[in-house]
């Protein structure tokens, strides 16, 4: 196929999460035959997951890659044109806009919804970059099975941090949860399991001065911010979990976004300041970022979009 010669397209969505799945489910209803690209993690972070248990409609609780693949299959029975491929750069500069995909493939449309989500953030320290794939990793379920009867650490303090603290204690000989402030902030019921797991070692007020290891992880060795203390700890694997940044660098210079990155939309809407260009789900949420909320605002988007098209005779 030519990929030079731009396609002309009714609707885009870019990105397969809760947000960019329920977005097409809409679109594909309202016939405005929505084109899908799913990016470079098919399915978004509840495929990361396991038991999602606070999604609706689940009663007995549901695995994250299940949801997700039930989503998919949903927007592709409603007749949404679902395609892999990232995309990678984009001109919001005039109608009709352009998105490159992969590079190199040029779609032009009057009207995209972004629902790219959001990634995990990592300490930036050299030792974590260099072992990362090595014994570091941002994803305890995805990478805790390696560690089974092991020690581990993990680092952070929120939701998220518990609840991999919590699933790693399950595999994991010891889990050593290193913590910067002297509380967490992860609600007060995760707060109380952690602390009552008897293998999950809290370190208050400590910081990460650096992973050790060669070819692998071997220890951590950890600085204590108050104390001033270091103390070397024996672990196989590092965890990361210190919460996510919104994937929102290529619309960067066209939409405006909080100081962190946050597509900003006109509240109660999914629109952005560029007419025809909508954000929902976990690029423009920074307080929320649960499923069913991004796949509440993927509806407002897909609702925002076809009465958009309509209004301007293009649908
Ligand atoms: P959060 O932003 O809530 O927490 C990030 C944690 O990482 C904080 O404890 C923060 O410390 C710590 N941190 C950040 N940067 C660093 C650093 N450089 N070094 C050390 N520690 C650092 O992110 P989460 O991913 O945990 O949660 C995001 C949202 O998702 C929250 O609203 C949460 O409630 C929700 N969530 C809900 C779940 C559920 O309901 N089951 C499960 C998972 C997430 P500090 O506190 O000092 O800033």
């Amino acid at each position: 196929m030519d990929t030079t010669t731009p396609e002309q397209v009714q609707l885009l969505i870019i990105g397969s999460g809760p947000a960019g799945y329920t977005a097409a489910v809409y679109a594909a209803r309202a016939n405005l035959k929505p084109v899908l690209y799913q990016g470079i993690q098919p399915g978004g972070q509840l495929t990361i997951t396991t038991e999602v248990e606070n999604y609706p409609g689940f009663p007995d609780g549901v695995q994250g890659p299940e949801l997700m693949i039930h989503f998919e299959k949903q927007a592709a029975r409603m007749g949404a044109d679902l395609r892999y491929g990232l995309a990678t750069k984009v001109d919001l500069t005039q109608q009709p806009y352009k998105v490159w995909i992969d590079e190199e493939k040029i779609i032009e449309t009057n009207a995209i919804i972004i629902a790219t989500g959001a990634s995990a953030k990592w300490l930036g320290i050299e030792s974590e970059q260099r072992l990362n794939g090595y014994g570091v990793s941002a994803c305890a379920v995805c990478d805790g099975f390696f560690f089974r009867g092991k020690e581990v650490a993990i680092v952070g303090a929120g939701d998220t941090a518990a609840e991999e603290a919590l699933y790693l204690s399950k595999l994991c000989s010891t889990v050593h949860m290193i913590i910067r402030r002297d509380e967490m902030r992860a609600s007060k019921i995760m707060q109380d399991r952690v602390k009552a797991t008897p293998n999950i070692k809290i370190y208050w007020n400590s910081e990460t001065d650096e992973i050790i290891g060669d070819k692998a992880v071997e220890a951590v060795r950890l600085k204590n911010g108050k104390s001033g203390e270091t103390t070397q700890i024996p672990i196989k694997g590092f965890f990361v979990a210190i919460g996510h940044q919104p994937n929102s660098d290529i619309f960067k210079g066209f939409l405006d976004m909080d100081e962190a990155g946050y597509i900003q939309t006109v509240p109660g809407t999914a629109k952005t300041n560029i007419e025809g260009v909508f954000a929902a789900g976990d690029v423009q949420d920074k307080i929320y970022r649960q499923a069913v909320t991004a796949a509440g605002s993927g509806c407002m988007a897909a609702l925002d979009a076809e009465r958009y098209l309509s209004e301007k005779g293009l649908h």
